[in-house]
Protein backbone atom coordinates (compact mmCIF):
# COMPACT_ATOMS: atom_id res chain seq x y z
CA UNK A 1 0.00 0.00 0.00
CA UNK A 2 2.51 2.89 0.91
CA UNK A 3 4.29 1.47 -2.91
CA UNK A 4 0.91 2.85 -4.14
CA UNK A 5 -0.93 -0.48 -4.45
CA UNK A 6 -4.33 -0.98 -2.74
CA UNK A 7 -7.55 0.74 -2.40
CA UNK A 8 -7.12 4.16 -4.46
CA UNK A 9 -9.90 6.15 -1.59
CA UNK A 10 -7.42 4.78 0.99
CA UNK A 11 -4.54 5.53 -0.45
CA UNK A 12 -5.53 8.64 -1.35
CA UNK A 13 -6.71 9.82 2.31
CA UNK A 14 -2.90 8.63 2.89
CA UNK A 15 -1.36 11.20 0.48
CA UNK A 16 -0.05 7.78 -0.92
CA UNK A 17 0.32 7.88 -5.12
CA UNK A 18 -2.04 5.66 -6.45
CA UNK A 19 -0.17 3.57 -8.89
CA UNK A 20 -2.92 0.87 -9.05
CA UNK A 21 -6.03 0.40 -7.66
CA UNK A 22 -6.93 -3.13 -5.83
CA UNK A 23 -9.79 -2.64 -3.31
CA UNK A 24 -9.02 -6.06 -2.19
CA UNK A 25 -5.09 -5.30 -0.68
CA UNK A 26 -5.16 -5.25 2.74
CA UNK A 27 -8.55 -7.21 3.23
CA UNK A 28 -9.51 -10.81 4.16
CA UNK A 29 -7.44 -10.61 7.24
CA UNK A 30 -7.40 -13.58 9.08
CA UNK A 31 -5.74 -15.47 11.87
CA UNK A 32 -6.46 -18.68 14.55
CA UNK A 33 -7.90 -16.30 17.32
CA UNK A 34 -6.70 -18.02 20.50
CA UNK A 35 -8.23 -18.49 24.06
CA UNK A 36 -6.79 -20.19 27.22
CA UNK A 37 -6.96 -21.46 30.48
CA UNK A 38 -4.32 -21.61 32.63
CA UNK A 39 -3.71 -23.66 35.97
CA UNK A 40 -1.12 -24.24 38.51
CA UNK A 41 1.11 -27.85 37.93
CA UNK A 42 2.00 -30.00 40.72
CA UNK A 43 5.66 -30.73 40.52
CA UNK A 44 5.66 -34.08 38.85
CA UNK A 45 2.99 -32.71 36.10
CA UNK A 46 5.65 -29.88 34.89
CA UNK A 47 8.40 -30.19 32.65
CA UNK A 48 11.05 -29.01 34.03
CA UNK A 49 14.12 -30.56 31.92
CA UNK A 50 12.74 -29.59 28.54
CA UNK A 51 14.30 -27.08 26.78
CA UNK A 52 11.57 -25.99 25.00
CA UNK A 53 7.69 -25.45 25.85
CA UNK A 54 5.87 -28.71 24.77
CA UNK A 55 2.59 -28.64 22.48
CA UNK A 56 0.02 -31.53 22.51
CA UNK A 57 -2.43 -30.99 20.05
CA UNK A 58 -5.57 -32.49 19.63
CA UNK A 59 -7.75 -31.51 16.46
CA UNK A 60 -11.38 -31.73 16.86
CA UNK A 61 -14.70 -30.80 14.90
CA UNK A 62 -17.33 -28.32 17.00
CA UNK A 63 -20.31 -29.66 15.01
CA UNK A 64 -21.13 -25.64 15.22
CA UNK A 65 -19.13 -24.91 11.97
CA UNK A 66 -21.79 -26.21 8.91
CA UNK A 67 -20.19 -27.65 6.34
CA UNK A 68 -16.36 -27.38 8.30
CA UNK A 69 -14.72 -30.77 10.03
CA UNK A 70 -12.16 -30.29 12.18
CA UNK A 71 -12.66 -26.36 12.23
CA UNK A 72 -11.32 -26.53 15.97
CA UNK A 73 -7.40 -27.17 17.76
CA UNK A 74 -6.96 -27.54 21.71
CA UNK A 75 -3.65 -27.36 22.72
CA UNK A 76 -1.80 -28.62 26.71
CA UNK A 77 1.17 -26.31 26.81
CA UNK A 78 3.43 -27.36 29.66
CA UNK A 79 4.65 -24.06 30.89
CA UNK A 80 3.90 -21.18 30.08
CA UNK A 81 7.20 -19.36 30.62
CA UNK A 82 11.07 -19.29 30.98
CA UNK A 83 10.66 -17.72 34.24
CA UNK A 84 9.74 -19.96 37.79
CA UNK A 85 6.89 -18.94 37.99
CA UNK A 86 6.20 -19.58 34.60
CA UNK A 87 7.38 -23.31 34.84
CA UNK A 88 4.68 -23.74 37.09
CA UNK A 89 1.39 -22.72 35.23
CA UNK A 90 0.55 -25.15 32.57
CA UNK A 91 -2.36 -24.20 29.79
CA UNK A 92 -4.98 -25.41 27.71
CA UNK A 93 -5.62 -23.53 24.52
CA UNK A 94 -8.53 -23.54 22.26
CA UNK A 95 -8.20 -21.56 18.82
CA UNK A 96 -10.23 -21.68 15.82
CA UNK A 97 -8.94 -23.22 12.91
CA UNK A 98 -10.78 -21.76 10.45
CA UNK A 99 -12.80 -18.59 11.91
CA UNK A 100 -15.38 -16.97 9.92
CA UNK A 101 -14.49 -13.07 10.92
CA UNK A 102 -12.20 -10.92 8.54
CA UNK A 103 -9.87 -8.39 9.68
CA UNK A 104 -7.99 -5.28 7.71
CA UNK A 105 -4.75 -3.74 7.42
CA UNK A 106 -4.36 -0.01 6.35
CA UNK A 107 -2.06 2.14 5.84
CA UNK A 108 -1.83 4.44 9.28
CA UNK A 109 -3.66 7.53 10.22
CA UNK A 110 -0.46 8.90 12.07
CA UNK A 111 1.40 7.88 8.66
CA UNK A 112 3.43 5.62 6.80
CA UNK A 113 6.60 5.27 9.08
CA UNK A 114 4.63 4.82 11.69
CA UNK A 115 3.88 1.36 10.92
CA UNK A 116 0.07 -0.15 9.64
CA UNK A 117 -2.94 -0.12 11.40
CA UNK A 118 -4.26 -3.79 12.33
CA UNK A 119 -7.74 -4.75 13.08
CA UNK A 120 -8.35 -8.70 13.06
CA UNK A 121 -11.67 -8.27 14.25
CA UNK A 122 -11.52 -11.99 16.23
CA UNK A 123 -14.86 -13.14 16.91
CA UNK A 124 -16.90 -10.18 15.30
CA UNK A 125 -18.78 -13.42 13.81
CA UNK A 126 -21.23 -14.78 16.19
CA UNK A 127 -20.39 -18.52 14.81
CA UNK A 128 -16.82 -17.45 16.20
CA UNK A 129 -17.92 -16.52 19.60
CA UNK A 130 -20.13 -19.43 20.11
CA UNK A 131 -17.31 -21.91 18.97
CA UNK A 132 -15.28 -20.39 21.41
CA UNK A 133 -17.40 -20.02 24.06
CA UNK A 134 -18.24 -23.93 23.63
CA UNK A 135 -14.24 -24.14 23.32
CA UNK A 136 -14.12 -23.03 26.98
CA UNK A 137 -16.51 -24.78 28.22
CA UNK A 138 -15.00 -27.99 27.12
CA UNK A 139 -11.29 -26.97 28.34
CA UNK A 140 -13.47 -26.38 31.76
CA UNK A 141 -14.58 -29.63 31.95
CA UNK A 142 -11.31 -31.11 31.34
CA UNK A 143 -9.63 -29.47 34.05
CA UNK A 144 -12.84 -30.55 36.31
CA UNK A 145 -12.05 -34.13 35.31
CA UNK A 146 -10.18 -35.94 38.32
CA UNK A 147 -7.23 -37.54 35.91
CA UNK A 148 -6.42 -33.75 35.26
CA UNK A 149 -7.56 -31.67 38.73
CA UNK A 150 -5.25 -34.23 40.77
CA UNK A 151 -1.93 -32.29 38.62
CA UNK A 152 -3.56 -29.08 37.35
CA UNK A 153 -5.15 -26.87 40.29
CA UNK A 154 -6.81 -22.98 40.67
CA UNK A 155 -7.70 -22.96 36.57
CA UNK A 156 -8.32 -19.54 35.21
CA UNK A 157 -9.07 -17.31 32.45
CA UNK A 158 -5.38 -16.39 31.01
CA UNK A 159 -4.49 -13.90 28.32
CA UNK A 160 -1.24 -12.50 26.59
CA UNK A 161 -1.95 -9.48 29.19
CA UNK A 162 0.28 -6.33 29.36
CA UNK A 163 1.60 -7.69 32.69
CA UNK A 164 2.58 -11.13 30.91
CA UNK A 165 4.43 -9.25 28.45
CA UNK A 166 6.21 -7.52 31.00
CA UNK A 167 7.46 -10.48 32.94
CA UNK A 168 8.37 -12.50 29.48
CA UNK A 169 11.45 -10.34 29.20
CA UNK A 170 14.38 -12.50 30.39
CA UNK A 171 15.60 -9.54 32.74
CA UNK A 172 17.41 -10.07 35.98
CA UNK A 173 14.46 -8.21 37.47
CA UNK A 174 11.68 -10.85 36.00
CA UNK A 175 14.26 -13.25 37.52
CA UNK A 176 14.42 -12.28 40.77
CA UNK A 177 10.57 -11.15 41.04
CA UNK A 178 9.59 -14.66 39.08
CA UNK A 179 12.11 -16.35 41.99
CA UNK A 180 9.79 -14.87 44.70
CA UNK A 181 6.78 -15.43 43.05
CA UNK A 182 7.05 -18.85 42.52
CA UNK A 183 8.49 -19.55 46.36
CA UNK A 184 5.40 -17.81 47.42
CA UNK A 185 3.38 -20.05 45.55
CA UNK A 186 4.84 -23.43 46.98
CA UNK A 187 4.68 -22.18 50.69
CA UNK A 188 1.47 -23.48 51.26
CA UNK A 189 -2.33 -24.29 49.02
CA UNK A 190 -3.49 -21.01 50.83
CA UNK A 191 -1.11 -18.42 49.50
CA UNK A 192 -0.96 -20.21 45.79
CA UNK A 193 -4.77 -19.72 45.55
CA UNK A 194 -4.66 -16.20 46.86
CA UNK A 195 -1.23 -15.39 44.79
CA UNK A 196 -3.28 -16.60 41.35
CA UNK A 197 -6.73 -15.06 42.62
CA UNK A 198 -5.05 -11.59 43.14
CA UNK A 199 -1.85 -11.55 41.22
CA UNK A 200 -1.97 -13.91 38.21
CA UNK A 201 -5.53 -13.97 37.32
CA UNK A 202 -7.20 -10.84 35.95
CA UNK A 203 -10.58 -12.17 35.03
CA UNK A 204 -13.46 -13.61 37.23
CA UNK A 205 -13.04 -16.96 38.74
CA UNK A 206 -14.11 -20.02 36.44
CA UNK A 207 -17.07 -20.81 37.86
CA UNK A 208 -18.84 -17.46 37.87
CA UNK A 209 -18.25 -17.19 34.34
CA UNK A 210 -19.31 -20.71 33.03
CA UNK A 211 -22.94 -19.64 34.86
CA UNK A 212 -23.13 -16.45 33.28
CA UNK A 213 -23.15 -16.47 29.11
CA UNK A 214 -23.19 -12.75 28.65
CA UNK A 215 -20.45 -12.06 31.05
CA UNK A 216 -18.23 -15.20 29.87
CA UNK A 217 -18.82 -14.16 26.04
CA UNK A 218 -17.76 -10.57 27.24
CA UNK A 219 -14.73 -12.04 28.84
CA UNK A 220 -13.98 -14.29 25.95
CA UNK A 221 -14.35 -11.13 23.53
CA UNK A 222 -11.74 -9.30 25.41
CA UNK A 223 -9.14 -12.33 26.13
CA UNK A 224 -9.24 -13.72 22.87
CA UNK A 225 -5.86 -13.70 21.12
CA UNK A 226 -3.83 -14.28 17.67
CA UNK A 227 -1.82 -17.34 17.62
CA UNK A 228 0.46 -15.19 15.26
CA UNK A 229 -0.69 -16.63 11.70
CA UNK A 230 -1.71 -13.81 10.18
CA UNK A 231 -2.82 -14.44 6.70
CA UNK A 232 -4.59 -13.27 3.48
CA UNK A 233 -4.35 -9.72 2.73
CA UNK A 234 -3.19 -9.90 -0.78
CA UNK A 235 -5.71 -13.50 -1.38
CA UNK A 236 -5.78 -15.35 -4.80
CA UNK A 237 -8.63 -15.24 -6.93
CA UNK A 238 -9.48 -15.07 -10.27
CA UNK A 239 -8.23 -11.96 -12.48
CA UNK A 240 -12.20 -10.60 -12.51
CA UNK A 241 -12.37 -10.86 -9.32
CA UNK A 242 -12.49 -7.34 -7.75
CA UNK A 243 -11.15 -8.30 -4.09
CA UNK A 244 -8.33 -10.49 -5.58
CA UNK A 245 -5.15 -9.57 -5.11
CA UNK A 246 -3.14 -11.75 -7.04
CA UNK A 247 -3.90 -14.24 -10.03
CA UNK A 248 -3.19 -18.18 -9.58
CA UNK A 249 0.48 -17.79 -10.57
CA UNK A 250 0.82 -15.32 -8.12
CA UNK A 251 1.35 -12.11 -10.33
CA UNK A 252 -0.50 -9.17 -8.66
CA UNK A 253 -3.13 -8.51 -10.69
CA UNK A 254 -2.99 -5.39 -13.18
CA UNK A 255 0.94 -5.71 -13.56
CA UNK A 256 3.65 -7.30 -15.50
CA UNK A 257 6.40 -8.66 -13.06
CA UNK A 258 4.79 -8.30 -9.45
CA UNK A 259 4.73 -11.26 -7.41
CA UNK A 260 3.64 -12.40 -3.82
CA UNK A 261 4.85 -15.10 -2.43
CA UNK A 262 3.86 -15.25 1.12
CA UNK A 263 0.96 -16.38 3.74
CA UNK A 264 -1.02 -13.11 2.72
CA UNK A 265 -1.68 -15.44 -0.72
CA UNK A 266 -3.92 -17.72 1.26
CA UNK A 267 -7.41 -16.83 0.49
CA UNK A 268 -8.54 -18.97 3.66
CA UNK A 269 -6.33 -19.53 6.52
CA UNK A 270 -4.86 -23.02 6.58
CA UNK A 271 -6.78 -25.40 9.35
CA UNK A 272 -2.96 -25.78 11.08
CA UNK A 273 0.13 -23.78 11.91
CA UNK A 274 1.38 -21.46 8.87
CA UNK A 275 4.41 -22.13 8.78
CA UNK A 276 5.01 -24.75 6.46
CA UNK A 277 2.49 -23.64 3.96
CA UNK A 278 4.37 -20.54 4.07
CA UNK A 279 7.25 -22.26 3.00
CA UNK A 280 5.22 -24.11 0.55
CA UNK A 281 4.22 -21.25 -0.98
CA UNK A 282 7.38 -19.58 -1.39
CA UNK A 283 8.38 -22.97 -3.44
CA UNK A 284 6.07 -23.12 -5.67
CA UNK A 285 6.24 -19.72 -6.62
CA UNK A 286 9.65 -19.70 -6.97
CA UNK A 287 8.88 -22.16 -9.39
CA UNK A 288 6.18 -20.69 -11.00
CA UNK A 289 8.53 -17.94 -11.76
CA UNK A 290 10.98 -19.62 -13.06
CA UNK A 291 8.50 -20.91 -15.47
CA UNK A 292 6.83 -17.96 -16.44
CA UNK A 293 9.89 -15.53 -17.07
C1 LIG B 1 5.90 -15.22 17.59
C2 LIG B 1 5.48 -16.10 16.44
C3 LIG B 1 5.42 -17.46 16.63
C4 LIG B 1 5.03 -18.29 15.57
N1 LIG B 1 5.01 -19.63 15.77
C5 LIG B 1 4.70 -20.44 14.77
C6 LIG B 1 4.75 -21.86 14.92
O1 LIG B 1 5.08 -22.36 16.00
N2 LIG B 1 4.38 -22.63 13.87
C7 LIG B 1 3.99 -22.11 12.68
O2 LIG B 1 3.66 -22.87 11.75
N3 LIG B 1 3.94 -20.77 12.49
C8 LIG B 1 4.30 -19.93 13.49
N4 LIG B 1 4.27 -18.58 13.31
C9 LIG B 1 3.77 -18.07 12.02
C10 LIG B 1 4.82 -18.12 10.93
O3 LIG B 1 6.03 -17.57 11.41
C11 LIG B 1 4.29 -17.31 9.73
O4 LIG B 1 3.06 -17.85 9.29
C12 LIG B 1 5.24 -17.33 8.57
O5 LIG B 1 6.52 -16.87 8.96
C13 LIG B 1 4.69 -16.43 7.47
O6 LIG B 1 5.65 -16.32 6.44
P1 LIG B 1 5.66 -15.08 5.49
O7 LIG B 1 6.73 -15.34 4.51
O8 LIG B 1 4.27 -14.86 4.98
O9 LIG B 1 5.99 -13.82 6.37
P2 LIG B 1 7.33 -13.48 7.30
O10 LIG B 1 7.92 -14.77 7.74
O11 LIG B 1 6.80 -12.52 8.27
O12 LIG B 1 8.26 -12.81 6.23
C14 LIG B 1 8.08 -11.49 5.81
C15 LIG B 1 9.46 -10.94 5.51
O13 LIG B 1 9.33 -9.70 4.83
C16 LIG B 1 10.25 -8.79 5.38
N5 LIG B 1 9.73 -7.45 5.09
C17 LIG B 1 8.66 -6.84 5.63
N6 LIG B 1 8.50 -5.62 5.08
C18 LIG B 1 9.47 -5.46 4.16
C19 LIG B 1 9.82 -4.42 3.28
N7 LIG B 1 9.12 -3.29 3.21
N8 LIG B 1 10.88 -4.62 2.46
C20 LIG B 1 11.61 -5.76 2.52
N9 LIG B 1 11.31 -6.78 3.34
C21 LIG B 1 10.26 -6.63 4.17
C22 LIG B 1 10.30 -9.13 6.85
O14 LIG B 1 11.48 -8.67 7.46
C23 LIG B 1 10.26 -10.67 6.78
O15 LIG B 1 11.54 -11.24 6.66
C24 LIG B 1 4.68 -17.74 14.33
C25 LIG B 1 4.74 -16.35 14.15
C26 LIG B 1 5.15 -15.54 15.19
C27 LIG B 1 5.24 -14.05 14.97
Amino acid sequence: MVSGIGPGQHLAERSVQILLDRQGVGQNLQDHPLLSISSYLSREARADGASRRNFAYLRYSSGMAEGWDSDMIMMAICRSSWHAVGRRIGTLSANLAYAFSRGAVRISSTGIDTGPEVAFNWLADKRDRDRMVDAFHRMARIYGTGDVSRFASFPFMSSYSARVRVLQQNTFRNTFLTNMGAALMESSKTVRRLMIENYIQDTPPLKTLLSDRDLLEAYICRNVGSTFHPVGTCRLGAEDDPLAVTAPDSRVIGTQNIFVADASLMPEITRTNTNIPAIMIGEKVADLIKETT
